[in-house]
């Protein structure tokens, strides 16, 4: 018998050119799903479906532009005639303080993480019809503050509850609905955080397992809630951060 998490499943990745998406996409494509990868890098997108094989595809998208996630999902269902698992990785952050923060750098991050996991999440369910998994990438910032990033801890809030009243509004279509908060992994996203000793010291020992977060972390949680394993889990921010939400957020 098989081992395999997703036979036959097709598995749509956004942000699945880089690193958490990217470990994902790697780990679902090995358990049998055909996976598609959809990124505003198209390019990179390209070469990542190249390297997993004949069962994936890519797709240039953008999650603020609705048309563009509508497209993706259209294509979806003309290639395959079925969509079961959507995971979104696309987002990242503006910084600064809030008496200083531009409003135009507040928008843009709420565009990107929040207004982009709502377009995803709406076209996503349109796709599913009748079941699937869609997993939202919130974070340890959606119920802990950290200095300097109001914006991306506003947006990633608001992943969180959109995260539980979808799942609440499409439970009774078997569409489950789940959002995962990381902590610090290693990606190209955090170099910036990662590259500097001080800053990075001061987050290691604030992350009770004492290591930061690597995509493959990421990515295992992402199998068990696409899969049936997680058949009767829905609504739910799974912390994935090696206990970090359980102390400080440290200044950056
Ligand atoms: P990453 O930068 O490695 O990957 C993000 C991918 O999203 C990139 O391939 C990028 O091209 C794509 N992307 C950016 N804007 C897009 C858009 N408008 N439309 C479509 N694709 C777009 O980042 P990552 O660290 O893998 O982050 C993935 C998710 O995890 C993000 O939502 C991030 O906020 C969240 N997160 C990351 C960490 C961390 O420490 N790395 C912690 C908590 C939460």
């Amino acid at each position: 018998m098989s081992d395999k998490r997703l036979p036959g499943r097709v598995a749509v990745v956004i942000g699945g050119a880089s690193g958490i998406g990217w470990a994902s996409a790697q780990l679902m494509a090995e358990h049998g799903a055909s996976v598609v990868i959809a990124d505003i890098d198209g390019d990179h997108a390209a070469e990542r479906a190249a390297s997993l094989g004949a069962a994936a595809r890519a797709q240039r998208v953008d999650v603020t532009d609705e048309s563009s996630v509508e497209a993706l999902f259209t294509s979806v269902s003309d290639d395959f005639g079925r969509c079961d698992v959507v995971l979104n990785c696309a987002g990242g952050s503006g910084i600064g303080l809030v008496a200083d923060l531009d409003a135009d750098v507040w928008r843009q991050t709420i565009d990107l993480c929040l207004t982009g996991a709502f377009l995803v999440v709406k076209h996503a369910a349109r796709a599913m019809g009748d079941g699937g998994s869609i997993i939202t990438i919130a974070s340890l910032n959606a119920r802990q503050p950290g200095a300097g990033f109001a914006a991306y801890c506003s947006a990633k809030a608001g992943v969180a509850m959109l995260t539980e009243v979808a799942a609440l509004e499409l439970g009774p279509k078997s569409i489950r609905v789940n959002a995962i908060s990381p902590g610090l992994v290693e990606t190209p996203l955090v170099a910036g955080i990662t590259a500097v000793p001080t800053i990075q010291d001061d987050f290691t020992e604030n992350i009770p397992l004492v290591r930061n977060g690597q995509p493959d972390d990421i990515a295992a949680a992402v199998l068990y809630l696409a899969s049936e394993d997680s058949s009767w889990v829905t609504g739910e921010v799974l912390n994935v951060n090696g206990g970090g939400h359980l102390r400080r957020y440290p200044d950056i």
